[in-house]
């Protein structure tokens, strides 16, 4: 959907080399010789061949049993996919139908990530353009009537997520506009300011206390970047970050010690324009090339940005 990346050239950023699959397999052999054959494949590196592709159920070692449509054919040294972080194994061609499926369908893709469990939701591509003023909504309805749809792939075997790193950022807002004035120690440009709009609500089950309200202090929240080429390119990647619901999250406030209570997730902006009374202002030569830094952890880097 995003990026124009076709379901089959997702599914292979996941994908480790499985080194030279047998030409042809018989895995309903069951006669001694034929063990320690397999033995032997497994050793070289074929591990899970003889087995069956638990999606479709069909041997590892023969085509895929999947024939619905959206899946394209495969030559014989793809046709099996091992997952690059669990090591599980599939016909490349059913990984492909089931992120199709789970793309499509609307079912609800859940998973534990420390102790928590996350919720894909479904997002919009943001445009940056700063020189418009121009407005970005989480789309709320889309959100709760296809809560699927996210990047990534999970294996069936032991849940393993593959993909794109999403927060539990509540729902809300965020816009941006130029304004024209410069911050200190950008005397060059104007400034874009971000306002981000949280409204308190109900925890979800991917918070710390599903079911308990949460409050939203200080909120709108305005925050400022120099209108750089630089800064603008912040802008885009923090409004990747918003779409993957990783700006704020709900817990304890350090600040105010107040718990199930938004807060700034792991990424730093800055809230004051013209001074620098929290620490939280301008100048600070290094800060965009730290917000780069605190977005790569989270997975965001420059190509997420071409949308
Ligand atoms: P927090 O205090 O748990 O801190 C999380 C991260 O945000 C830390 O990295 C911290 O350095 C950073 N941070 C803290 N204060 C910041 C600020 N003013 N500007 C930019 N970054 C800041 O997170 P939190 O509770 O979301 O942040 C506290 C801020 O929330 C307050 O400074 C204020 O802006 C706002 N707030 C306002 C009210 C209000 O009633 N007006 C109440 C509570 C919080
Ligand atoms: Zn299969
Ligand atoms: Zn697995």
């Amino acid at each position: 959907v995003r990026k124009g990346k076709t379901p089959e050239e997702v599914v292979k950023k996941y994908l480790q080399k499985v080194k030279s699959p047998p030409e042809e397999v018989s895995p309903a052999s069951d006669c001694s010789a034929d063990e320690s054959v397999k033995v032997l494949q497994t050793n070289v590196g074929s591990v899970g061949l003889f087995q069956d592709c638990t999606i479709c159920m069909e041997p590892l070692g023969g085509p895929s049993g999947y024939k619905g449509p959206g899946v394209g054919p495969v030559s014989k040294a793809e046709s099996v996919g091992r997952l690059a972080q669990c090591g599980h194994q599939y016909h490349f061609q059913c990984l492909v139908a089931m992120y199709n499926n789970g793309n499509k369908d609307g079912r609800s893709v859940q998973y534990q990530n420390q102790n928590q469990v996350q919720t894909c939701v479904r997002v919009r591509s943001p445009e940056a353009d700063p020189d418009q003023k121009s407005v970005e909504k989480p789309c709320e309805e889309e959100r709760e009537n296809n809560p699927t749809s996210c990047l990534s792939l999970q294996c069936p075997t032991c849940k393993t997520i593959y993909g794109v790193k999403t927060g539990n950022q509540p729902a809300g807002k965020m816009e941006y506009h130029v304004i024209p004035h410069s911050l200190p120690g950008h005397p060059d440009c104007k400034s874009i300011r971000i306002i981000y709009n949280i409204p308190p609500g109900i925890q979800g089950p991917e918070h710390p206390n599903p079911g308990k309200p949460f409050t939203a202090r200080g909120f709108p929240r305005h925050c400022y970047l120099p209108d750089s080429e630089k800064g603008r390119k912040v802008l885009r990647l923090l409004l990747v970050a918003w779409d993957r619901r990783l700006i704020f999250s709900v817990g304890t406030s350090s600040t105010t010690g107040e718990s199930d209570t938004v807060i700034w997730n792991e990424v730093h902006h800055k809230t004051e324009f013209g001074s620098n009374l929290t620490g939280h202002g301008f100048p600070d030569p290094g800060h965009l090339d730290n917000v780069l830094e605190e977005l790569r952890a989270q997975g965001i880097t420059e190509e997420d940005a071409l949308v």
